[in-house]
């Protein structure tokens, strides 16, 4: 099953990939998670990424697609994926639509969760991640157990002047892209807002 999650920066698309993937057992490919990699190995990729990822705004097109497209193209992506943050714009969408059509493959199910502006602002700036684990809490909805409380990090982009910028992004920049899947009939939308059980049972019974 070939799967993408679309939604504004810190709906809860990487908890509840996380949550998913194990029932779907396909891998979880997050671009902001590989982009972040690349940032700390200092590679060629990750310093000219780190330049928008700091401002809080897309990398471009053609960086993102190539890493994306490699990746998906190794062995263990055969039976599907599920697509976490990639696509982002009309033209990633159009480049993977392209990529997977010549395998003669599509896209099964495009999920669209969706959390108004206010409560991502609310949320992303009480996310913390545990840099030994790298798992995600929320000091509200989601608290960390208190042993490992100090050792928590914030991801430098989840600032609310960064995350105005990327919220901006989505409404601009992926947004325009829900369309040309409508055109396929292939997108459910997601109520994100609830427990993490909620969006996760809401997004399996999309996927049945
Ligand atoms: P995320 O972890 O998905 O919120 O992504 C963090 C940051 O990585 C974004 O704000 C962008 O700067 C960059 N990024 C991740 N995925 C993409 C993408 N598909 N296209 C362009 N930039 C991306």
């Amino acid at each position: 099953m070939r799967v993408i999650l679309i939604g504004p920066p810190g709906a809860g698309k990487g908890t509840q990939a996380k949550r998913i993937r194990k029932r779907l057992r396909i891998p979880h490919i997050a671009s902001g998670d590989m982009l972040r990699e690349a940032v700390s190995a200092s590679t060629p990729l990750g310093q000219q990424a780190e330049i928008y990822m700091k401002k809080g705004e897309l990398v471009p097109d053609n960086v993102v697609t190539e890493m994306i497209m490699e990746r998906i193209s190794r062995p263990e992506c055969e039976d599907g994926f599920l697509l976490d943050g990639f696509p982002r714009t009309l033209q990633q969408a159009k480049a993977l639509h392209k990529a997977l059509a010549r395998s003669d493959v599509h896209i099964d199910h495009v999920l669209h969760v969706k959390v108004p502006d206010e409560e991502i602002i609310i949320r992303s700036t009480a996310r913390r991640m545990d840099p030994v684990t790298g798992r995600i809490y929320n000091l509200k909805s989601d608290p960390p157990p208190k042993a490992i409380i100090e050792r928590l990090i914030q991801r430098s982009d989840d600032n609310e002047t960064t995350l105005r910028n990327r919220l901006a992004a989505f409404h601009r920049q992926t947004e325009p892209m829900i369309p040309f899947y409508e055109k396929q009939g292939i997108i459910r939308r997601i109520f994100g807002l609830g427990t993490l059980e909620e969006v996760e049972c809401r997004i399996l019974s999309a996927l049945r």
